[in-house]
């Protein structure tokens, strides 16, 4: 309205907007209120356009400000333009004001509850991370072990299993195939874990997580696609979180926990625990797999330290190693032991022919055949080029060195093979002994060592000892051994018949054939040294061929000369064994056949050990020869095993008493008891009886008295040569002197 048209008579209240033009907002001129109205702007009697006016921008407390100074009850708001565009009252801006300021109040408290709920949740999250730091720093205990050790993990395992309030918990650790090679398992049953089988990695819901090493988060399994696969037998689960266990792309295994306690899915914050978990686990199982590979290199070095490539025969570092024990073990039990030095005769000639190569595969094909001629315990090393080192760090006599060397010896003589030619090398040997001749590994060394120089000077394959003495009795040893290979060829060896008598009748029942040996050179030497050395290096075998035909021959002989008598013939073990060659079946029925001798004149001496040792070979052997008419007794009778069962198994004529009780049987009780047993077995069993070694008319009394009637002594005769033996036959027991 215009000043013109201000009402005479205003409503009480109402704030009244002058324009100059009505129809023009840009002719504002000024408010107008009823006079009555407190305080009022533009009040009658002041011109309404001097009033100040607010610009709509302006900020309340400006506002307030004009308020106060204008004591105006409204004021005017214009525009930059001059249009009028309302107006606003003090009350108006205060209750603005106040709305607002509950409103900034309202939403302080709002993000003070939210601070306090996320400094919650990170308090919360800080004690878990502590938990968690508990659960890795148990596992990295494991990176102090060598191997993973599952009790270590299965606790690191249960830790997070608690922290994350999951009700199972799994590690599956894999081998370098793929294979599972440890399953570790909290919060379930052995039981159950059996339930579930095993399913192929790589297959499967846990298989992908190994397959393409991404972590697994699985609100419901039984609704989830990818759950296709999951083990038909698993125990119940619902939720599932899977993480790889995996550093730099090499992927170890995997965990899994499932189901929290509160029924909820696991969070993304469960997920980052149990994926820090998993990078702790991945570091322990990568350091523990490169310490393995450290520990093999390690293995490998000292292999390579500790042995010969070529060979792989323990080198000069491990020989002398050895050789510290073997020297320390024989001081403390007051032992021996002996170092051979073995030296290749022929090598070097291999060598430059046939060259290098060929030279090596000679070297690996010695090296093989002397480890063969040892026991075990023994040490053979490769000294350097074509020298090995032999230790024996157990040694009962001189003897047993000589014996081994000449196994070695006989081991290099023989041909070998190589790239098509037949080669033989051969050895020098020298020989050492502790503490006979040095009494420290150095000096054991260097004996034997001088040892070989001086079996090579003396020609090649010679085996010689350190020290003179012992060298000469080893090679007395040596000497015989070689001598009784040529006794049967060279014709040294004779047969001495001793008499078996009927003390009854004086009736000569039997002839033992006993071996005699006569060497030109040696003399003469005993069956009892030289019958342990024939068993010993198998020549027993071509020796007892050589006593059946002769015995057999010289049987036939008195056979035909009217004085026939049984021959009993003594066999060695060795005889029976399966691989002896030729058998001794063979042997008898040749012998019986080229000599014409009747069976049943030809008896055959087996010790009680023969027929245990070899019990099979023997019963079928005894078997086929009792078919042809041949009697067997059992030699030495009580001082075997006694085991008397095989007496019934066995066709078994005559039981012969050792000589050792009849020695003391007038003096000793025990012997006439023993006597006595092995009498009353042999009339229960239907055996007959020979006692041996009868050397005095009271021992022959004594056995008479026990009721045993054939004799075998020096009291009827000693062994005889067979001319003097065919005498006596002729003669007869009374018609001796
Ligand atoms: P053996 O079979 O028990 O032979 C009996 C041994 O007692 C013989 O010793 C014999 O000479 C000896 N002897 C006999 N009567 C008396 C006596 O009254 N007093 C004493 N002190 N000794 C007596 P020998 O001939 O020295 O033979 C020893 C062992 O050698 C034999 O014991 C036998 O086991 C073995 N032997 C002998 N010849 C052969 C053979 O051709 N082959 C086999 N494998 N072993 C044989
Ligand atoms: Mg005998
Ligand atoms: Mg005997």
């Amino acid at each position: 309205m215009s000043a013109r048209d201000i009402p005479s008579r205003l409503v009480p209240g109402v704030i009244y907007a002058l324009f100059e033009n009505r129809d023009d907002p840009t002719s504002f001129r000024g408010l107008v209120t009823c006079p009555g109205d407190a305080a009022s702007a533009a009040s009658s009697g002041q011109d309404p356009a001097s009033a100040p006016r607010l610009a709509p921008a302006t900020s309340a407390r400006k506002a307030l400000n004009i308020f106060k100074h204008t004591q105006a009850r409204a004021l005017a708001v214009v525009d930059a333009a001059g249009c009028f565009a309302g107006a606003v009252t003090r009350q108006d801006i205060e209750q603005a004001l106040g709305r607002r300021a509950r409103r900034l109040l309202r939403e302080a408290r709002r993000a003070n509850r939210a601070l306090a709920a996320e400094r919650d949740r990170l308090l919360a999250w800080s004690s878990r991370l502590g938990s968690l730091h508990q659960a890795s720093r148990e596992l990295l205990n494991v990176l102090a072990h060598t191997s993973l050790e599952t009790d270590l993990l299965h606790a690191g395992l249960d830790a997070l299993r608690h922290l994350l309030l999951a009700r199972y918990a799994a590690i599956g650790i894999l081998d370098d195939s793929g294979g599972m090679k440890s399953f570790i398992h909290v919060g379930i049953t052995e039981d159950a874990v059996r339930e579930i089988g095993t399913l192929p990695e790589g297959k499967g819901l846990l298989g992908a997580v190994v397959a393409d090493n991404v972590s697994l988060q699985i609100d419901d399994i039984a609704r989830d696609p990818r759950s296709v696969g999951f083990p038909r037998h698993h125990p119940p689960m619902r939720t599932l979180l899977a993480i790889p266990i995996s550093i730099s792309g090499r992927v170890y295994g995997r965990l899994y926990l499932s189901d929290k306690q509160d029924g909820q899915p696991f969070t993304a914050d469960d997920s980052l625990l149990a994926q820090s978990f998993a990078r702790s686990l991945s570091l322990v199982l990568d350091n523990a797999r490169e310490i393995e590979v450290v520990k093999s290199a390690q293995q490998e070095l000292a292999h390579m330290a500790n042995y010969d490539t070529l060979t792989q025969l323990p080198n000069r570092v491990l020989l002398v190693d050895r050789l510290q024990q073997a020297l320390l073990r024989a001081q403390r039990q007051s032992t021996s032991f002996a170092v051979l030095f073995v030296d290749l005769d022929n090598f070097k000639v291999v060598n430059d022919t046939l060259g290098h190569s060929k030279g090596d595969d000679l070297l690996s094909g010695v090296a093989a055949r002397i480890s063969g001629a040892l026991r075990r315990g023994d040490t053979v090393a490769r000294f350097g080029g074509d020298e090995f080192v032999v230790l024996l760090p157990q040694l009962d006599d001189p003897e047993d060195a000589a014996k081994v060397a000449q196994k070695i010896m006989q081991a290099t003589c023989r041909n070998f093979a190589i790239a098509g030619h037949e080669i033989s090398v051969g050895a020098s040997i020298g020989v050492a002994l502790f503490p006979a001749d040095a009494e420290n590994a150095e000096a054991l060394l260097s004996c034997a060592d001088a040892a070989m120089y001086h079996a090579k000077k003396l020609g090649k394959g010679n085996i010689q000892f350190y020290s003179e003495e012992i060298n000469s009795q080893a090679h007395r040893y040596l000497r015989l051994e070689k001598h009784l290979r040529a006794a049967v060829k060279n014709e040294e060896l004779s047969l001495h018949f001793q008499p078996q008598i009927d003390g009854e009748t004086l009736e000569i029942t039997g002839m033992e054939a006993l071996l005699r040996w006569h060497n030109g050179e040696i003399g003469s030497v005993s069956p009892d040294d030289f019958i342990p050395l024939a068993e010993e290096t198998g020549l027993i075998v071509p020796l007892g061929v050589w006593v059946l035909h002769e015995a057999c021959a010289q049987a036939r002989r008195w056979q035909l000369a009217g004085t026939p008598v049984r021959v009993a013939v003594n066999l060695s073990g060795r005889q029976f064994q399966r691989h002896a060659e030729p058998s001794v079946l063979a042997t008898v029925i040749a012998a019986l056949a080229q000599s014409g001798l009747p069976p049943n004149l030809l008896e055959l001496e087996i010790t009680e050990s023969i027929m245990m040792e070899h019990l099979d070979v023997t019963l079928e052997t005894l078997e086929a020869l009792m078919n042809t008419g041949i009697r067997f007794s059992v030699d030495d009778f009580g001082t075997g095993y006694s085991s008397l069962s095989y007496l019934k198994k066995l066709p078994i004529h005559t039981l012969k008493i050792d000589r050792s009780f009849v020695r003391d049987i007038t003096s000793d009780p025990n012997d006439s008891v023993i006597v006595a047993a092995i009498v009353a077995i042999a009339k229960q069993m239907n055996l007959g009886v020979i006692a041996e070694g009868i050397e005095t008319a009271t021992q022959l009394q004594c056995l008479r008295d026990l009721d045993c009637t054939i004799f075998q002594g020096y009291y009827f005769s000693k062994p005889l040569d067979a001319a003097a033996a065919t005498q006596f036959l002729a003669q007869g027991i009374s018609g001796r002197p």
